[in-house]
């Protein structure tokens, strides 16, 4: 719909159905931001060098590669996220799972695919983090597939599957999480490329590097990770935090 209808639109059905921002609950008046305000829209932190040149880790006045990448701990080739997962973020995440807010996933998988442009992604087959199969009954949809949509690349949403439904990681630490993460994934069938995996959160890289190792194993050349949130490493070891709540 063009301008003057849409905001026609708009403003009758602001009268009708008021939507107040999720986050800070604001007035919403242009319904296509998805149930946040524009003010939380820019308040958002896009993720900035100094970076790790290989897996995104956040850290200041990196030289070469971050400690993950030197003790070769990642079993992907390359990871990016778009934004810091800050306070909004989390809201906006959460309520894009558990709320059924599912009209945020346009805009930030808009984001994702800006930073996705931006940097030097060479994969051109998207391969969402797939949900256990009873989770995604429950939850109606996968938030992962639904962000990755806006890459407007060919998606491959069935190629790989979750075997395990790990249930919470909440109080694990990184060498439990990835025991528990151990065969969780399985790809149905041999393939070759490049291949980029979306998600909408980045935590410790268990789950990645997971799926990273069935993607190889079934003869993947190079994987390449994108995220619309990343919690610097430092962060990740807080298990308790409400970082927590929200990654499954
Ligand atoms: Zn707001
Ligand atoms: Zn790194």
């Amino acid at each position: 719909m063009r301008f003057p209808e849409r905001a026609l639109l708009d403003y009758i059905l602001n009268l009708l159905f008021p939507v107040t921002c999720i986050v800070c609950h604001a007035p919403v008046r242009e319904r296509s931001w998805g149930g946040a305000c524009p003010d939380c829209w820019a308040s958002l932190v896009p993720l900035e060098q100094p970076f790790c040149p290989k897996c995104g880790e956040p850290a200041p006045a990196i030289e070469g590669l971050c400690g993950f990448c030197r003790r070769g701990e990642h079993a992907f080739d390359f990871a990016r996220s778009a934004l810091l997962f800050t306070h909004t973020l989390r809201e906006m995440i959460h309520h894009l799972k558990y709320a059924d807010r599912v009209s945020l996933a346009n805009q930030l998988g808009d984001i994702l695919n800006e930073c996705r442009r931006r940097e030097p992604f060479t994969g051109s087959l998207v391969i969402p983090v797939p949900l256990h199969r009873s989770r995604e009954r429950e939850r109606g949809f996968n938030q992962a597939e639904l962000i990755a949509t806006r890459l407007g690349l060919p998606m491959a949403s069935r190629l790989v599957r979750r075997k395990k439904d790990t249930p919470s990681q909440t109080g694990l630490t990184r060498n439990e999480r990835k025991r528990n993460l151990s065969g969780a994934f399985e790809v149905r069938q041999k393939m070759s490329g490049t291949v980029i995996v979306v998600d909408d959160v980045y935590t410790t890289g268990s789950t990645m590097n997971e799926i990273a190792r069935a993607l190889k194993r079934a003869g993947a050349d190079r994987v390449e990770v994108l995220t619309v949130a990343r919690v610097p490493s430092y962060r990740a070891e807080e298990t308790t935090s409400a970082v927590e709540a929200i990654i499954q």
